[in-house]
């Protein structure tokens, strides 16, 4: 008899899943039923500010079509959304009356935005209640509020000044909106970057058109008219900034509370061992958003320094390929066939960049360090451990900085600014565990305006182009060599640049490359 698997939510992640399923639904090997809470079959959320701004449409964000699922045997459930996980007798409590049963359960629940609280808005974790004006950005809806209030010059404000919160900013004003961000610290990407990397950072911001308001405490949002639409964020020294749409842009919280109120233990995120097998249950299991691997042994390394959920799309589409593999294995073969697939590579420690058009930004590790600290200046070794250094280099009025902290000279953290060049090959050297040259001033050269764009980052075949689908320089340039000559072909054969798109150009490169030694 086929396996029952149950996939519960449809988003991204549970999208790539359902991909590598197909194969075995089609041969019989499993019956699979999908249920999401939104009305639209899976998209590609990353892109949901994209679209508010108008560059791409819902189109192009698709990810699955639910007639095409059916055609294949996929049970797919629309607009439906699991209440209730009755793990004694394995089965679902569906929000429409029915109650599925299941051999295999994945979680793929994602995550939600949080809601600060705000005088004005209603802080419900699970039904927040967003006077008309308001929107946090996650879905399709919400796209098309901003795309709203973009096309018509609208005021907007982004309440937080983290990555995505820029990326709209940014986005909002290239397209015309008059664009207010309102942070809590001294300087926005507070998380992720130093202090300097941070003003000049804010100055680029500020120098694309965006009014910057730091340290700034918000407390209550202002309606006004019959329709109660917002009108005005109000800060705690009084102090009022007008607007006429206010996204919050303040982080998300992975949505556990399925898993926790079916006594599934969850830390930040629904807890899943090496194979994404939920603590308690093997046949439950989580990825994506929802799902942090921390396996209950605490002798386990990899586990005492994991940092839960990342919120990024890639890491969950690795894990939603691997465990389509284990599964099939599970339905072909049993337990014993499937212990055979080697655990689920750890993840490497994340890069951000910011996918935007005017500003080039790249910040990974640790960047607390700063050159005149006393443990750098002290001679010899600290701990037992080589010292750290950090080299600084820093043009404000030109939009540029650049920090490298490196320990026994391999990269511990990195900010870049305004250096593309130095950032693409700061990033592979990051990812490597490379070491730096000596003179690390060779590094700043590749923005110079004496170079060709011919750095080792560039030029090496094993780089990873696309970070979020994992895809390197070497087998998009097969995909070439096989016949693709545009990036939405090389997307279709590699799945590189069906994420946040930020390769576009990279592959673009490739592709031109090749069609330039072809016709030489
Ligand atoms: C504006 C924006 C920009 C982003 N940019 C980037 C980026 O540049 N790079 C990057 O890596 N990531 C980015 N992200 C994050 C990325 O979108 C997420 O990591 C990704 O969506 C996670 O996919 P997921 O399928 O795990 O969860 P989600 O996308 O959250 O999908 C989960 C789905 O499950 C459904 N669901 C939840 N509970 C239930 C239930 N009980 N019953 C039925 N259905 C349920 C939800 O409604 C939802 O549809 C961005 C996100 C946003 C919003």
């Amino acid at each position: 008899m086929s396996e029952r698997i149950v996939v519960v939510g449809f988003g991204p992640v549970a999208a790539r899943l359902v991909d590598e399923l197909v194969p075995a639904v089609r041969g019989g090997l499993v019956q699979l039923l999908v249920v999401g809470q939104e009305a639209d079959a899976a998209y590609n959320r990353v892109m949901v500010a994209e679209l508010g701004v108008g560059r791409t449409t819902a189109e192009a964000l698709a990810m699955a079509d639910a007639g095409d699922l059916a055609a294949d045997g996929i049970e797919v459930r629309l607009g439906v959304t699991v209440k209730r996980i009755d793990r004694a007798r394995q089965q679902l409590v569906l929000s429409d009356g029915t109650t599925p049963p299941y051999d295999r359960l994945v979680f793929a629940t994602g995550s939600r935005p949080v809601i600060p609280n705000l005088t004005g808005i209603n802080p419900d974790p699970s039904h927040p209640v967003l006077p008309l004006g308001v929107t946090a950005l996650r879905d399709l809806r919400d796209a098309a509020q901003l795309r709203d209030a973009v096309t018509s010059g609208k005021r907007v404000i982004v309440l937080g000044g983290g990555v995505l919160g820029l990326e709209t900013a940014l986005a909002a004003a290239e397209e015309g909106a008059l664009t207010t961000v309102v942070h809590n610290g001294s300087f926005p990407l507070g998380r992720n970057i130093d202090r300097g990397g941070g003003a000049v950072l804010a100055a680029s911001l500020r120098n694309s058109g965006i009014t910057m308001v730091g340290n700034a405490r918000s407390t209550a949002v202002e309606h006004n008219g019959p329709d109660g639409k917002f009108s005005a964020l109000v800060l705690d020294d009084g102090s009022r900034i007008e607007g006429d749409l206010l996204v919050l842009s303040c982080g998300v919280r992975p949505r556990i509370e399925l898993a926790e109120g079916c006594g599934l233990p969850a830390a930040t995120g629904i807890l899943v061992d090496h194979h994404l097998r939920t603590y308690h249950e093997p046949h439950m299991f989580a990825i994506g958003d929802c799902a942090e691997v921390r396996c209950a042994d605490t002798e386990c390394a990899e586990c005492r320094t994991a940092l839960g959920p990342s919120g990024l799309v890639g890491p969950g589409w690795r894990q939603a390929e691997w465990l389509a593999e284990y599964l099939i294995l599970l339905a072909e073969g049993g337990q014993g066939a499937a212990d055979t697939l080697a655990p689920l590579p750890q993840e490497k420690p994340g890069v951000v960049v910011l996918k935007a058009r005017g500003i080039n930004l790249a910040v990974a590790g640790d960047n607390s360090a700063e050159p005149w600290d006393d443990e750098l200046l002290s001679v010899g070794v600290s701990a037992g451990m080589p010292r750290r250094q950090v080299a600084q280099w820093a043009d404000p009025e030109h939009g540029r900085y650049v920090k490298m902290t490196t320990r026994g000279g391999a990269l511990e953290g990195l900010v870049t600014v305004g250096m593309p060049r130095t950032a693409a090959e700061l990033v592979m050297l990051f990812e490597r565990g490379s070491e730096l040259p000596a003179d690390r001033s060779l590094l700043l050269r590749l923005d110079g305006p004496d170079q060709l764009d011919s750095s080792a980052s560039s030029d090496d075949p094993q780089r990873t182009v696309c970070r979020c689908a994992g895809v390197s320089g070497a087998s998009i340039e097969e995909a070439v060599l096989d016949g693709c000559s545009s990036v939405p072909e090389v997307s279709k054969a590699t799945r590189a640049g069906t994420g946040c798109g930020g390769c576009h150009g990279d592959i673009k490169g490739i592709i031109e490359k090749h069609f330039q030694g072809v016709a030489a």
